[in-house]
């Protein structure tokens, strides 16, 4: 039977994973505390702690369905305040090395909306109450208790200097990219934990538009992908999603000797530089919303908590705590999402006591999304990281068949939009039925030029002929 209720539960960091933790956890302790080197506002905001937020932040729908399991109805709050449901690929105009997908309706999409909208709108979720308390304005410096079990957190006011220590019967780090956990671990005795990285180098540019009175309300994103076969400009890539509020938010991003720069003529030649100027000219119409933020940082780290050979009782380490995402391919927030559901199925059915379950349940949570990141980045020259070997190789050539025949066949199609949006199993695509669909399919390249309608083109191209 699983242990009963839990009395004091604390959460490391505050951010998306954070609060999903702590909603989790606010049904099943008697308190939860939130600490966090931050202040919250009542609005969205952005946070000095999470610089990454001022970028695009895609939901892909895997992760939509998530949240809405979690927190039934909150896709809806969050289309209600200006969210923008993206469907794939009928809204979603894509280049991949193939050539630009075709138009079609599809059953899957991604939410566009600002990562401060995302973030506020979760957190309104949590319970107002004494149940829930947040020590804002303090950093975590590391936890207490033994190798056997986690006992809370020793922690320190930024204002003050005062280090507390705050005692709890089960914590979860969600402390995000500069996690401290694996030292934290060997501080009390346990073994080194074993850490991945694949880092592609990436620098993120992020600049934030009010898209042009002429784009209608159901514009299309655009992505316009990085080609591994380019040998030169290799590694650049650009993505514009329509967002809340009539903006569209547009990243631009390039591996070292292809980075763009934050100033708005060096954003303009790097778009213009792009594989197709189709973002060069959308932002060329659009008004700028302030300056364009930078962010370089290990893209894809994993720490496998779960090979440990032992775990404490009362701890989960979850979200980018656990592993980090290259977010080009935008699944760091469904990862985090799934993880907040293992949490909530792993407590109902092992009980407090069963934490390194749920560090289990957490990693395969993890696995697609890691598996596709890191096979796709090691593709691309400039990847810190022994080269692929052959079967990789192998692995690489039967991606790029499907991938051109997944142009001009609709269910090859959707299958890869289905294990993109994380809402199938990577092995989907594996199936027979889709292998014989590939083997009858045209070996040719998608579309030459983005399918927008005449009324969008006229966004692009505002002249009359
Ligand atoms: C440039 C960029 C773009 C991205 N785009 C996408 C996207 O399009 N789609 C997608 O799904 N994912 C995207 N991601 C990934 C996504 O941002 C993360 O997966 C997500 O933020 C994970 O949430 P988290 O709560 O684990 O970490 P965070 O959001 O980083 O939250 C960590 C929290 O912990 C607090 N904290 C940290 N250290 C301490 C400490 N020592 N003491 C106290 N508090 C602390 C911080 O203040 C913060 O509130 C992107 C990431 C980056 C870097």
């Amino acid at each position: 039977m699983p242990t009963p209720r839990i009395r004091n539960a604390l959460v490391l960091g505050g951010g998306f994973a954070g609060t999903l933790a702590a909603y989790v956890l606010s049904q099943v302790a008697d308190t939860v505390t939130v600490v966090d080197r931050d202040r919250f506002a009542d609005e969205p905001t952005d946070r000095k702690g999470t610089p990454h937020a001022r970028h695009t932040h895609a939901l892909v729908s895997g992760g939509a369905r998530a949240l809405a399991d979690l927190m039934p109805g909150l896709i809806d709050s969050l289309l209600a305040k200006g969210a923008q449901r993206i469907g794939l690929p009928d809204r979603y105009l894509a280049l991949t090395p193939y050539g630009w997908f075709h138009r079609r309706p599809g059953t899957q999409y991604i939410i566009g909306s600002s990562r401060r909208l995302l973030e506020w709108t979760i957190r309104s979720r949590l319970p107002d109450g004494d149940q829930l308390r947040f020590v804002e304005a303090t950093d975590v410096l590391g936890l207490t208790g033994s190798s056997a079990a986690v006992t809370g957190a020793r922690c320190r006011d930024r204002a003050t200097g005062e280090v507390i220590e705050l005692s709890a019967d089960f914590v979860v780090d969600t402390t995000g990219r500069s996690s401290q956990a694996v030292d934290w671990l060997t501080e009390l005795g346990l073994p080194p934990v074993h850490q991945v990285t694949v880092d592609p180098g990436i620098f993120y540019t992020t600049r934030i538009f009010r898209a042009p009175d002429e784009a209608t309300q159901d514009f299309p994103a655009v992505n316009i992908q990085a080609n591994p076969a380019l040998t030169t400009r290799s590694r650049r890539s650009g993505v514009l999603i329509p967002i809340e509020d009539g903006q569209w938010t547009v990243t631009l991003s390039g591996a070292p000797g292809s980075q763009p720069t934050l100033d708005e003529e060096g954003q303009r030649a790097f778009a213009a530089s792009l594989p197709d100027p189709t973002i060069a000219k959308l932002i060329a119409a659009a008004e700028p919303l302030g300056p364009a933020f930078g962010f370089r940082a290990h893209a894809n780290r994993r720490r496998y908590f779960e090979r440990l050979p032992q775990w404490p009782r009362g701890l989960v380490v979850m979200g980018d705590a656990y592993a980090t995402f290259n977010p080009v391919y935008g699944h760091g927030l469904t990862v985090a999402a799934r993880a907040a559901i293992a949490l909530r199925d792993g407590l109902a059915q092992h009980g407090a006591d069963g934490t390194q379950q749920i560090q289990q349940s957490i990693a395969a949570a993890a696995d697609d999304a890691w598996t596709m990141a890191t096979t796709q980045d090691l593709r691309f020259p400039q990847t810190d990281c022994p080269r692929p070997g052959r079967a990789a190789r192998l692995q690489y050539a039967f991606q790029d068949w499907l991938g051109r025949k997944a142009m001009n066949n609709p269910t090859i199609a959707e299958a890869q939009i289905d294990v993109f949006t994380l809402s199938a199993p990577a092995t989907n695509l594996l199936r027979p039925s889709i292998l014989l669909k590939a083997l009858r399919t045209p070996h040719k390249d998608g579309l030459n030029t983005p399918p927008f309608s005449d009324e969008e083109l006229r966004v692009l191209d505002p002249t009359p002929s």
